[in-house]
């Protein structure tokens, strides 16, 4: 059977399916891998894209539904879903995936994630985007909004905890937010930091690889991105002033900071219900030290009902849990970027990117 006649995915050629699905519709679906999204989607798109439905969600003009995280029993994999709805934009849809650890073993990436786009109007799917580098941009756009939003305006110093895949998108996006001058970094897996340098030094920005406390010490900003599941910076160690993303736990048990350092601290978060649950400050709540009304959503922040940083003084620190807005908040612009052919045989659709 001869290839139908390519036809334009993306939003010149509105949503994914062109025609009505009715019975014996053509389906056409544009299909974006990891390395599409590397090249349709810039860290300042993530930026700008993540603020939005940040601030979008603390209006009410969009929300995120309950997250789905199950251990499956096979392979000790963990697998869910982040879905969302942004009233704002229109954007519907859900990002299913999980950790697979046995993953580098096979030179494949331990998380792993795919996100589905629907029409608002029909719940037809629309796009399905690849989510492994869309997770990393958008988790380092979040990390970099609060930066933005809470550091103090003359930090110098920023101190990055972890040095897994994650961290080279933090170091990325966060040194973009000042005009840092340095980068101390620790990780309790040292091999991969010299990784980490050389992306400092893509940056221009000098490394130095130091101790845990050390990076209270010195950091003016930390961003923590590891799969802690205890403490790793005590909260007697952070100086005033400092601001702190903790961007690692999103899960129920992990940790990367004392509870304590919630309660001395200014506690800002892209979800409430997340951040209490899965995110750093379940332990603060748990253990009755900061109260859940306490958690003040970034959106508000950023619309301008919440003022922020208070003083030059006050430790700051936003606790990302990460968000289904946040995927699919990426996955829109890749999509409305990507206007390739889409080549359909036999009702199944090619894309060529
Ligand atoms: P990775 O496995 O590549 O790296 C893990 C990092 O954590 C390494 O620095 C490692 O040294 C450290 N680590 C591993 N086990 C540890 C332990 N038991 N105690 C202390 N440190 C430990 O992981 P990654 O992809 O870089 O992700 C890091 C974390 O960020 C994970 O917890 C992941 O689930 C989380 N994450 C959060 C978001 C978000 O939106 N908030 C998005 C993506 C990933």
């Amino acid at each position: 059977m001869p290839p139908e006649p390519a036809s334009p995915a993306g939003r010149s050629e509105p949503a994914g399916n062109a025609a009505p699905a009715g019975a014996g519709a053509k389906i056409r679906i544009p299909v974006l891998s990891d390395e599409a999204c590397a090249r349709l989607v810039s860290r300042r798109d993530a930026f700008e894209a993540v603020e939005a439905v940040f601030a979008a969600a603390a209006a009410g003009a969009a929300r995120n539904f309950s997250v789905v995280r199950e251990a499956i029993g096979h392979g000790d994999a963990l697998y869910g879903f982040k879905s969302g709805f942004d009233r704002s934009r229109l954007v519907l849809g859900v990002k299913s995936g999980g950790y697979w650890p046995g993953n580098s073993d096979r030179g494949l990436a331990r998380h792993q994630s795919t996100v589905f786009l629907f029409d608002a109007d029909t719940g037809q799917l629309k796009a399905v985007v690849a989510g492994n580098r869309l997770t990393a941009i958008r988790t380092g756009a979040a990390s970099a909004v609060s930066i933005a939003r809470l550091a103090r305006k003359d930090a110098r110093v920023l101190g990055i905890v972890g040095a897994g895949h994650q961290a080279p998108f933090q170091l990325r996006a966060a040194a973009e937010q000042r005009n840092f001058e340095r980068v101390v970094a620790w990780s309790p897996h040292r091999r991969t930091l010299p990784e980490l340098a050389k992306v400092a030094q893509e940056a221009g920005l000098p490394f130095e690889a130091v101790g845990a406390e050390e990076i209270a010490a010195r950091a003016d900003v930390i961003v923590t991105i590891t799969s802690s599941f205890a403490p790793l910076l005590k909260a007697d160690w952070i100086r005033p002033g400092t601001h702190l993303a903790c961007m690692g736990t999103d899960t129920r048990g992990k940790q990367e900071v004392e509870p304590a350092l919630l309660a001395a601290a200014a506690v800002f978060t892209d979800e409430v219900g997340q951040s209490v649950t899965i995110g750093e400050a379940q332990h603060a709540v748990a253990e009755g030290l900061i109260a859940e009304q306490a958690i003040v959503p970034i959106g508000a922040v950023i619309g301008g009902a919440h003022p922020g940083r208070s003083s030059d003084e006050e430790i700051t620190l936003f606790d990302g849990t990460g968000v289904g807005l946040q995927d699919l908040a990426v996955a829109d612009i890749a999509l409305r970027r990507s206007a390739r052919p889409t080549t359909l045989r036999n009702g199944v659709a090619f894309v060529e990117l």
